[in-house]
């Protein structure tokens, strides 16, 4: 049980925790909180409550389970700092479902350690992240009897199946959750020994293109050389989407993507990537995919792609069928960065698809989705604050990293709350999150905690 200790630091005082929040974190892994199974309704229940009382034990003023329209969100609060800024830090305590199960060495739900790491579901992803958090809050209001700045903290129990009720949630809980930052805590760091912080997530748009040319498929020898072949039409427009090297040839596609600003030049240049060694990982010849005349890294966190997601049409079954297809469909997508809007990119491209049809056949495209790539800038004061912090907590400054994906609340902070975000995640880019055997690195759940405590007196510091 936590005690208070006013004459220690914060940081010797979670340096002498380290049994206790193993043994924390090992009671959080063992609650199955399977948000997308609905056997395992209760159990996501359970770990919320379970959250909001570790939050409560810790010394946080207010705690609570807060209903959606799906799993419930454990939420706390210390808001003992009048006239101090105030931070919402969010996570989620939901895990992946854990099959194949056969493939985990030591059971899922058991956390254990071996060789300084801990295995099992949701370690890493994200309890032991939010963990770091709490354990950090607990320091300081155990040393000092107080926080340098008001804390919130949202544990959201849906992140892996999408966050379907958080938007709502975020709009219906506007007052409650108003501050200034958002600190997101479920992010990787670029390699082991490489802290990093990442300021750059892609936005993602939609499409699906129907080519239909007669109402039924056609007799080949009787109608081949006068109809013209959907398949054949859709290849052609798909093709003319981009040049030889790789360039979107999309009339405004590229309206808002800015060139690299010197110091992220030298972070994409310079950052250990092996494109040969990622390469043979991955079974392909070569890393052709993007802007050939682009750097790998460039290409995956500050460049938009244009990328064919599936395409069917015609005779698939086995033997052969001489017809002419009545129709063929594609599904598209787009991942975007820097300030590009979603709906203009997903018009334009609409638009030049239809363009690009041959004479013959009759084209229709549908287009969905509306995620705008968020960015923070490197010298935003609470992303200086997090990298003074995380150098403190790990031994070396932080380097400034993007991720091709697309973290779901934190667009919704951005879009809802209208929020600056600083996303400070400890993970490795081999925890297995979301497979078999995920683990935590101890090295990084000690160090994440350490970094949590600085952080909290650096953008108090740097808010102020
Ligand atoms: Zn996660």
């Amino acid at each position: 049980m936590a005690t208070s200790r006013t004459a220690e630091s914060p940081i010797t005082y979670v340096r002498a925790e380290r049994e206790r929040h193993l043994a924390e974190l090992t009671q959080l892994v063992a609650i199955p909180s399977i948000s997308a199974d609905p056997a395992h309704a209760g159990d996501v229940r359970r770990c919320a409550q379970a959250f909001v009382d570790r939050m409560m034990t810790a010394g946080m003023q207010r705690g609570e389970v807060l209903e959606t329209a799906g799993h419930p969100i454990a939420y706390a609060e210390w808001l003992g700092a009048p006239g101090k800024p105030t931070i919402l830090i969010y996570g989620h305590y939901d895990v992946q479902p854990v099959d194949p199960l056969p493939l985990w060495t030591s059971p899922p739900f058991e956390a254990t350690v071996r060789d300084g790491k801990m295995y099992g579901r949701g370690a890493v992803d994200d309890k032991g992240q939010v963990l770091m958090h709490v354990a950090a809050l607990e320091a300081h209001l155990r040393t000092h009897g107080k926080l340098p700045l008001n804390v919130k903290v949202l544990v959201e129990g849906e992140e892996e199946i999408g966050s379907e009720s958080f938007e709502e949630f975020l709009a219906r809980h506007r007052e409650l959750l108003a501050c200034d930052l958002a600190v997101i805590s479920d992010t990787a760091v670029f390699a082991e020994d490489v802290p990093s912080l990442t300021i750059a997530l892609r936005g993602l748009v939609h499409w699906e293109i129907a080519v239909h040319a007669a109402t039924t498929d056609l007799h080949s020898g009787y109608f081949g050389g006068l109809v013209k072949n959907p398949i054949e039409a859709l290849a052609q427009i798909l093709a003319g989407l981009k040049d030889g090297s790789g360039r979107v040839l999309v009339p405004g596609f590229y309206d808002g993507v800015a060139e690299l600003s010197p110091q992220a030049r030298r972070d994409v240049e310079t950052l250990p990537f092996d494109g040969a060694e990622q390469a043979r990982a991955l079974g392909v010849p070569s890393l052709a995919g993007g802007e050939n005349d682009r750097k790998p890294l460039e290409r995956m966190w500050y460049r938009p792609t244009l990328e064919i997601n599936g395409i069917w049409g015609g005779y698939q079954g086995p033997g052969t069928k001489t017809v002419i297809p009545s129709w063929a469909r594609a599904k598209l997508s787009a991942r975007l960065v820097g300030t590009q809007d979603p709906v203009a990119v997903r018009r334009a491209v609409t638009e030049y698809l239809r363009a690009l049809a041959p004479a013959g056949v009759r084209v229709d495209v549908e287009d969905s989705g509306d995620s705008r790539a968020v960015v923070t800038s490197r010298d935003h004061p609470a992303v200086a604050a997090a990298a003074r912090a995380m150098e403190r907590g790990f031994g070396k400054p932080p380097v400034f990293i993007g991720t091709g994906g697309t973290i779901g609340p934190v667009s919704s902070f951005d879009r809802i709350l209208g929020l600056p975000q600083v996303l400070i995640g400890v993970g490795l880019p081999d925890d297995a999150i979301h497979a078999p055997n995920e683990k935590f690195d101890l090295r990084q759940f000690f160090g994440g905690i350490e970094t949590m405590v600085y952080l909290y007196d650096e953008l108090a510091a740097a808010l102020a």
